[in-house]
């Protein structure tokens, strides 16, 4: 794929890149190697001082780079300029808690291991590369580069080749906060030549937000290298709805669930599973309120749903699509690609999705519902795992019982009750099953790329 802004609204090319050459990457990664160095030297509070900057920054540009991001995959303007300023309270997250998080242990009684003092502390490892998707550019890049600079760690960008003008933002961010040059840099290469990156030796661990294909190539390649490597992949989450919900509140949400960012968020809930009791309400509701989102310009304040961020990626969702029609489903709305400029599809509900339809086990990314009927909450169970994804989750139900039932039961990295998930900076989040390794954010997030070294004194 080129390296290239291609306005997905358009479908026109705006501005094409170079990527650089060998001896370029070379220079950068020493130039991370000495910033490693430089960070050795640095306490918490320095280091938080040039975070609370580049928050500051983030915000100052947080209008200019709104519009970037619009342009560069679509998202509509007002949520992508709420994309920068939840990344600036994101970065302040990790200024104010780092310490915390990795503060030293000690063992109440070291006596029972021999020592007058024994413990542990984090330790900071070098240089991580970072292997970055589109959907959220500058939010996906900057909730792992935060605690991984506050722990002292550097970073190394390799971002999604669509969107290179969000890369070469993130390139300076942290230098102009003042970290030690180098701190973060953005490498622009395309995907077949990470391999050779993440041998160098002086990569010592890696982190790829994106499918399960790029994750499980880049798994191979690190497992063969014996180095860390936390992987943030697909998802095909579960919204569970059982008759005590609020369906008018499931409805307005699952909406928002599925269609923010013009459908294209790995925790976004793409398939509602509906107890047969409120199944026809919902599908009425839901149906509804799909249809009436604006979908349009997505520079235009009052567009819900823009397009899909690629071509390719547009005609995925039409071939998925067009598969369950196919084999049986029904379109309740949308289904179609529209007649205008750029890569839009209408948000669309589907029923009748069955097991040899492709979107009963792949994801779809884009603004796709597939609605399931459920007799159950064992069978709702059943459903909402019966995919090789384990993201997040979310049900919709007040009984407080079936509620702790479901929490157990669901085989996902999170469960939202009576809500859509979302990250924040102080909650864990990543998968399980083929939606990931390892964990961002909060105190787990930080410490992925710790070293826990055991300290002992006699
Ligand atoms: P993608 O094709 O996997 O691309 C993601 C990144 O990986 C890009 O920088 C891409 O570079 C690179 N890449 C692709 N193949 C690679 C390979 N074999 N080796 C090394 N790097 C490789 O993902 P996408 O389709 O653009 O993004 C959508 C996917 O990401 C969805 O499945 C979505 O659910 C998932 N996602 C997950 C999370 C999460 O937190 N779990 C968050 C957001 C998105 P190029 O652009 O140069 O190809």
């Amino acid at each position: 794929m080129a390296i290239a802004t291609i306005n997905p609204t358009t479908g026109q090319v705006e501005k094409t890149f170079e990527a650089h050459d060998d001896a370029e990457v070379d220079r950068r990664i020493a130039e991370a190697q000495a910033a490693f160095e430089a960070l050795k030297d640095t306490t918490f509070a320095q280091r938080a001082e040039w975070m609370n900057k580049a928050a500051q920054l983030l915000e100052d540009d947080a209008d200019e780079l709104g519009r970037l991001i619009t342009i560069e995959m679509g998202r509509p303007i007002a949520a992508a300029r709420a994309e920068v300023l939840k990344c600036a309270k994101g970065l302040r997250f990790y200024a104010e808690n780092a310490e915390e998080f990795l503060a030293p242990e000690q063992l109440a009684d070291p006596a029972k291991v021999n020592a007058s003092a024994a413990g542990t502390r984090y330790a900071p490892i070098g240089i991580v590369l970072a292997v970055m998707p589109w959907n959220y550019p500058l939010w996906q890049v900057l909730r792992f580069a935060g605690p991984a600079l506050m722990a002292g760690n550097v970073g190394l960008l390799k971002h999604a080749s669509n969107v290179p003008q969000a890369a070469l933002y993130l390139d300076t961010l942290f230098d102009r906060a003042g970290f030690p040059s180098g701190a973060f840099r953005t490498l622009l290469i395309p995907a077949s030549r990470v391999e050779s990156v993440l041998r160098d030796p002086r990569i010592k661990a890696t982190t790829l937000t994106g499918s399960e294909p790029a994750g499980r190539s880049l798994a191979s390649i690190a497992g063969s290298e014996v180095k860390h490597v936390v992987l943030e992949l697909g998802g095909s989450d579960p919204f569970v709805v059982m008759p005590s919900a609020d369906l008018e509140k499931a409805t307005t949400v699952g909406v928002t669930a599925r269609n923010q960012n013009n459908g294209q968020s790995c925790i976004a809930a793409k398939r509602f599973i509906v107890h047969a009791d409120v199944y026809d309400e919902f599908v009425r509701l839901f149906t509804e309120k799909v249809a009436a989102l604006t979908v349009g310009d997505p520079l235009d304040e009052s567009t819900d749903v823009g397009p899909v961020a690629t071509e390719s990626g547009r005609d995925e969702l039409e071939s998925q699509v067009a598969d369950a029609v196919a084999k049986g489903a029904t379109v309740r709305t949308g289904g179609t690609v529209p007649d205008r400029d750029g890569w839009f599809f209408e948000p669309t509900v589907l029923e009748g999705i069955t097991p040899e339809m492709r979107l009963y086990l792949e994801e779809a990314f884009g603004p796709v519902a597939s609605i399931y009927r459920v007799a159950s909450r064992e069978e709702a169970a059943a459903v909402a795992n019966g995919t090789t994804f384990g993201l997040s989750s979310a049900v919709w139900t007040t009984d407080a019982d079936e509620q702790e039932w479901f929490i157990n039961r669901l085989d996902a990295g999170a469960v939202f009750v009576n809500g859509m998930t979302a990250s924040f900076p102080e909650l864990p989040f990543g998968g399980v099953k083929d939606s990931g390794v390892g964990r961002e954010l909060a105190a787990a997030g930080i410490r992925e790329f710790c070293n826990l070294k055991t300290v002992w004194k006699g």
